[in-house]
């Protein structure tokens, strides 16, 4: 998953981007919900919001490194809630 830092100005540019509904505003900044976060490993080749993110605040996050194949297998699942 990759994470928002508190480097996030709240433009909203990167939440309608999210393929899997990942990012919400929260309390102060913008979040990503590791649950939901692939890396967007199963719809594109870059992250989206890493791409529309004019600061550049959405790093890796340290605390849910995962493999392609972790990040596919979480794409399945969520591609089987819809
Ligand atoms: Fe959403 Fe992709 Fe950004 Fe993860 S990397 S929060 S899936 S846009
Ligand atoms: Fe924050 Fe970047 Fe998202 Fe804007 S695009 S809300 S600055 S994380």
């Amino acid at each position: 998953s990759l994470m928002i830092t508190d480097q996030c100005i709240n433009c909203d540019v990167c939440e309608p981007e999210c393929p899997n509904q990942a990012i919400s505003a929260g309390v102060e900044i913008y979040v990503i919900d590791p649950k939901r976060c692939t890396e967007c490993v199963g719809h594109f080749e870059k992250p989206r919001c890493v791409e529309v993110c004019p600061v550049d605040c959405i790093p890796l996050d340290p605390a849910y490194v995962e493999t392609r194949e972790q990040l596919l297998a979480k794409y399945t699942q969520l591609t089987a809630e819809k």
